[in-house]
This record gives structure tokens, sequence and C-alpha cells, in this order.
């Protein structure tokens, strides 16, 4: 049994063609595409008109609430290539104790592999098998690298993982545990990157890196769906989004522009936030010399792993979102996120990841500085689950022998 009713039987594919997003540049659909001539990301189009035709809201209502729902706004062709693990619907968890009674996060910690990555490789995979693909390589701080060693070993095809030394141990292990090759590199994601591409360049494997192929993105889509039919058909004041690579706030705000050439929302949008860590800021520094391509961030720090990108090839994508929507960049130092983890699991029970930890951080900042109100409604994306991560110890030994006296305790 298909573990989704949203996965029994063929749905058309209304993709038309793949854009460059930097030229305009039309690409086949049908053929494997990774770059553009210009070396930018490609961009699924979609017949929208013919889409909403086959799709009305109340159809979609009816339909389970899983991420195949959207199968119409989607680009697999063949359910046969999609291999699911349950890519369920993250939910809205209110934070009114750490943040304010109109803050609420969605918990992409949920998800399989435990990360939101899995709405991007779920679909990548799905359209790599659909197209051919036998071998696949990529750069990852661990929870992308976990998510294709999941989904490409279910469907059968190779993965070759590289991951900067320092990865998270848990990332590392989970990585080859699903059935990659999985290498430590000495250096960081992009210097990773840079392996993978050679390798890709002397035909070993496809590369499989953030943006590089134009199917992830359309999968991190999904949490722009996925959000306005949560609200009602509407979407939030502000979105703080953790932003290494960028794809899910690329890929929200393109859902936005689905969604309002299908008529289901109209036009206003949320503030969009890109958070990042002082440590590793290149997209705010951009943000805020007004540019429209980042600088690659030397001596990239921070325990946020997740968001450790120095340099990524969508940059004036996330900027253009960000500007488009009268957001803005956002730099949080590594112990106001931890200080945010910390809030927020204690007075509101909910175990963020040091990457969600970074978006409250930047809430409690944008509210401090004036650039939304305390009452404004906000979505923070916590986008994996805070259980990845070393926690602190701040247990008490008991001896069993000796036992202070409990009233104590
Ligand atoms: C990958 C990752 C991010 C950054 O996502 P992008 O869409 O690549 O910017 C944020 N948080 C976590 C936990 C991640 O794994």
């Amino acid at each position: 049994m298909a573990l989704t009713a949203n996965l029994d039987g063929e749905r058309p594919t209304f993709v038309t063609h793949l854009e460059c997003s930097l030229t305009g540049e039309r690409y086949a659909a049908d053929v494997l595409q990774g770059l553009s001539a210009a070396g930018r990301p490609l961009l699924v189009r979609y017949d929208l008109a013919a889409a909403g035709a086959a799709l009305s809201r109340d159809t979609l209502e009816g339909r389970p609430t899983d991420l195949w729902r959207w199968r119409e706004l989607l680009p697999v062709r063949r359910t046969a290539s999609i291999v699911s693990l349950g890519e369920i619907e993250t939910p809205l968890i209110p934070i009114p104790n750490s943040a304010a009674p109109n803050v609420i996060v969605k918990d992409e910690g949920r998800l399989p592999t435990g990360s939101f990555k899995a709405r991007g490789l779920v679909m990548a995979v799905a359209m790599a098998r659909e197209l051919g693909v036998t071998r696949i390589a990529m750069p990852t701080n661990g929870n992308a690298g976990a998510a294709l060693a999941a989904y490409a070993t279910r469907a059968g095809i190779e993965t070759v993982v590289l991951c900067p030394d320092d990865t998270p141990e848990i990332n590392v292990r989970e990585i080859a545990a699903q059935g990659a090759r999985v290498y430590r590199v000495n250096g960081l994601i992009d210097e990773c990157g840079a392996i993978v591409g050679k390798g890709a360049a002397e035909g070993l494997w496809f590369d499989f890196s953030t943006l590089k192929e134009p199917y992830r993105i359309e999968g991190k889509k999904t949490m722009g769906l996925e959000l306005a039919a949560q609200l009602g058909w509407r979407l939030p004041k502000a979105i703080f989004y953790p932003t290494g690579g960028g794809t899910g706030l690329i890929g929200m705000w393109k859902a936005f522009d689905e969604l309002e050439a299908l008529g289901w929302i109209g036009s206003e949008r949320p503030k969009m936030f890109a958070v990042q860590a002082s440590g590793c800021a290149p997209i705010v520094k951009a943000w805020e010399d007004g540019v429209e391509h980042a600088e690659r961030w030397e001596n990239a720090d921070t325990i946020a792993m997740g968001i450790r990108v120095p340099k990524a090839v969508g940059d004036f994508l996330i900027l253009r979102a960000v500007r488009e929507s009268g957001g803005r960049g956002i730099a949080v130092d590594d112990a106001d996120t931890l200080a945010a983890v910390d809030d927020c699991g204690r007075k509101d029970g909910l175990l963020l990841c040091p990457e969600g930890g970074a978006t409250l951080a930047a809430w409690r900042k944008a509210v401090a500085e004036g650039w939304i109100d305390e009452g404004d409604e906000a979505v923070l994306f916590n986008c994996a689950t805070g259980l990845k991560y070393p926690l602190k110890d701040s247990s008490v030994t008991l001896d069993k022998k000796n036992l202070a006296p409990l009233s104590s305790l």
C-alpha cells in the first residue's frame, strides 16, 4: 500500500520548461540539467493556468495533507519515480513564552531524516531517477547529505557525500547508516563542493550541490504552499528563515508567486528576514552594502552548521526576495542563538536546532530594533530536530546509597 493516498495513480505535471534565473534563457525540462550557461540556478516553470484548471482549492483541501497533495505544482511526471518516506505537513507551534503570542514555529524537524532537507531531496532524487541518474555526489554540512542518502539509497542510486571534518558526528554517521559513502574533508562546504564539481566534470557522478540542479528548490517550495494553506490562504506578516544556500527562502518566494498566479492568495507578501550567524553572514553583508551578489565569507565560524555557507550560488535570488519583500538580512551572535534555544526549550517545551534558535534570536533583534512589532504574526523556521545536535548537560548525579533529602530535589 502507498504511504499516502496522494501517491495513488498518475497525476499530470504542468511543467513547461526550465529558465535561467539570471538571464531568463529557456531550457528543456525533460533532460538532465545542472546550472545554466551563465552558471546560475535553473527555475522550473509551469503552465499555471492549466494547473489551476486541473486543481481547485477545494480539491486540494480534500486530499491528505502531505507534500504530495501539491502534485500538480511539482515537477515529477511519473508516480513510480517517487520514493517516499512519509513527507508529512509540518505543524505550526506557537511559542508565546519565549517570544510572543503571535509567533509560531514551523517545525520542520518532524520530516524524514529529521530536517527540511527531506523536502528538497525527495523531489531532486525522484527527478534524478526519472532522468536516469545512477550516481550522485554532494557537499553537505550534514542534514542535506542525510536526506540524500536516505532517498537515493531507497531509489537504488549510488551516493558519495563530502562533509567538512567538523560536521556534527551524528550527521556523519547518519549519512553512512543510510547507505551513502561519506568522506570528511579538511575544508568548508564550498571547498567540498569544488571537489564534487571536479568529479562531475570528469563524468564520475551527477552534481547535487544546493541549487546546482533545478528540482531541490521545487521540493522546498512546498514550505510556502503549505504555510499559505495552513493559515487559510493568507500569509504572515514576517518570515524568519535561517539562510545558508537559501533554497527554502527562494522556494517560498516562488511558491507565493505561483499561488498568486492561481488566484489562491493576493499580492501581499511577508517581510522575508534572511537570518545568518554573525560568524558567517555573507548575505547580510551584501544586503547591508546594497549589492546584488555576495562575496565569499572568510573564516566562517558558527555553531549553527546548517547556515555555515560562505558562498551561495543563488545569492542574488535571496537578496532579491528579501528586498522586494521589505525584509532584511539579520546576523545574530552564537551566544544569542544558544540563549534562544535554551529559552524556547525551558519556557515553551520546544527543542529548537541551533539554526532555529538563530531565527528566534533574530526575531528578538527585529522587535528591539523596531523592524517589526511584537504583535505582528511571525513565522520562524526550525529546519531540523534539536535532537540531532550536541545538547548541554544540566543533570545532577544522585548516589542511591547516600541519598540527599528528596525534598531538596
Ligand atoms: C540546510 C539548513 C539550513 C539552511 O537552508 P538553506 O535553504 O540551504 O538556506 C538551515 N537550517 C538547517 C537545520 C539546515 O539543515
